[in-house]
């Protein structure tokens, strides 16, 4: 906290009293002190917080960059949390021959000087990228570990975890053109994979009861494997689930502890309201089989001779074959095998493996890469056995088809799925999920798979003709609405000083 004042102490010459602002309730590890003849850069983020940046005043230069990056990356966060910095200051200080590479103390960040110093006369670009990766880990734990502190050592995978991999979250507001989005496959997916095939793994929740165990935790497992959990999560979840349910998750335990059944509830409430998880099942059942067992499935695609369609499977055969590109799912398979990397036969791990894997697709007639949300919810809710009613199985299409992301998904389960979704209903069509999943419908390229359509599945249409005809012509009102006014609109926003861009549905 800031100095409230300073006293020259009675009796001492030269000796002055530095009294300190209260803190806010916080953990005892997060105090930190420095005292220092260091020089320092200063800004005032757009959130009002005074930031400085501490160095010797001989490398004080070289602080510029960590400089420019904190103040913007603390206000991303702000906003991404939707949860201010709750301090009124934050100090960001390179110490020589500092031990670890970074400390997240509250309100006064501790950093070796390699870490924090960037020169670009003699540094390397893989120098600038560790600048910003660092700050943007330790400002992340601002909100992850310091407002909200685990409950106990067991559960400091969602300290570092979700430091790891909110850090490419605010490393990707500063540096766009870095797609450190894509970095994050290589640098901890991928390698974390390698730590984790061996049979002495170990669970990212894991007991600890002796002082030894809480260093052996501060590993690839913690860091690694608990950011990329946290990354399938927010994709399955989507983006803004996953916001939400962190947000309230916060706010809930500000200043306070809690352990990972806290946040998978808030994510379960958030995915539960948005209607991207179906109510019968929680973030807790599929998220425990990744934090609670170590290693990860083997998971196989076979495609089929004429390429038309390809099969799932995990584990030693046996698995469940999907047909058409129409990969499921988001179920719990009956044979899983752990993936090794060598299998010793004399292994006494007698644990049943099993895990929850969301998995998505796509394929050459919709080739949207960027969506990732699981499709499991559609190939759930047309199937008597999913445990979702027959009568509930329009709200959960409607619901994905409702949502930004899930429209595409829809529609082409739609497509590819008319007859089987008829044939379910008793040979009855149903008109309302036609005109949910194409209402937003505005492209030359909407129209013509909407035509296609028509064309298509004529016989199977029955009472949906009129609302197939009803979906093309609102597509072609919307196709004009958009040619009169999109660019007028985005010139508009651009004048005003927006960079938003009016995305096509
Ligand atoms: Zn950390």
């Amino acid at each position: 906290m800031p100095i409230k004042e300073t006293i020259p102490m009675e009796q001492q010459q030269g000796w002055l009293w530095d009294q300190y602002q209260t803190t806010v309730p916080m953990s005892t590890y997060l105090l930190a002190f420095v005292i220092s003849d260091f020089g320092y850069l200063k800004a005032t983020t757009k959130g009002d917080v005074l930031f400085k940046t501490w160095a010797k005043e001989s490398v004080l230069y070289q602080a510029t960059y960590a400089h420019q990056v904190g103040p913007a990356i603390l206000d991303h966060f702000a906003v991404y949390f939707n949860q201010s910095y709750p301090l009124p200051k934050l100090d960001q200080i390179a110490v020589a021959g500092f031990p670890a590479g970074a400390m997240e103390n509250w309100g006064l960040v501790t950093y070796g000087e390699p870490v924090l110093l960037y020169d670009s006369a003699v540094s390397t670009p893989i120098n600038k990228f560790y600048v910003v990766a660092f700050v943007a880990h330790e400002l992340a734990h601002q909100w992850f570990g310091n407002l909200v502190t685990p409950r106990w050592w067991t559960d400091i995978w969602l300290n570092e975890g979700f430091a790891s991999y909110i850090e490419f979250i605010g490393m990707q507001s500063v540096e766009p053109s870095w797609k450190v989005m894509e970095l994050f496959l290589d640098l901890k997916l991928q390698s974390v994979m390698h730590n984790d095939d061996v049979q002495s793994s170990h669970p990212v929740r894991i007991e600890v009861n002796h002082p030894n165990e809480i260093t052996q935790i501060f590993d690839r497992i913690t860091y690694s494997k608990g950011s990329t959990i946290i990354r399938m999560m927010n994709h399955f979840l989507t983006e803004a689930v996953f916001r939400h349910g962190l947000s309230t998750y916060l706010d809930a335990f500000k200043y306070n502890n809690a352990e990972q059944d806290d946040l998978w509830r808030h994510l379960t409430e958030a995915a539960h309201e948005a209607c991207t998880l179906p109510a019968n099942l929680t973030v807790k059942t599929i998220m425990d089989t990744w934090t609670l067992q170590m290693g990860y499935p083997v998971i196989k695609v076979e495609r089929s001779a004429d390429g038309t369609s390809a099969a799932v499977s995990q584990g030693g055969g046996g698995g469940q074959a999907v047909s058409s590109l129409h990969l499921t799912s988001l179920s719990r398979w009956p044979r899983q095998e752990r993936f090794l990397l060598v299998k010793d036969d004399n292994s006494d791990d007698t644990h049943d493996y099993k895990w929850w894997v969301p998995l998505t697709y796509t394929g050459q007639d919709q080739p949207d890469f960027s969506q990732t949300q699981t499709k499991v919810y559609l190939s759930m809710a047309f199937n008597g056995k999913s445990g979702i009613g027959k009568q509930d199985s329009s709200r959960v299409f409607t619901a994905v088809a409702g949502n930004d992301a899930g429209r595409t998904l829809a529609w082409s389960y739609l497509r590819t799925n008319w007859k089987r979704i008829y044939d379910y209903f008793g040979g009855k069509a149903k008109p309302g999920l036609i005109s949910t999943a194409t209402k937003d419908f505005n492209t030359e390229q909407h129209l013509k798979e909407v035509m296609a359509f028509k064309e298509e599945r004529g016989a199977e249409l029955s009472a949906a003709s009129r609302t197939i005809d009803q979906a093309i012509e609102k597509t072609k009102s919307n196709m004009a609405w958009m040619k009169r006014n999109h660019n007028t609109i985005t010139a508009w926003l651009q004048n005003e000083g927006y960079t938003v861009h009016l995305k096509s549905a």
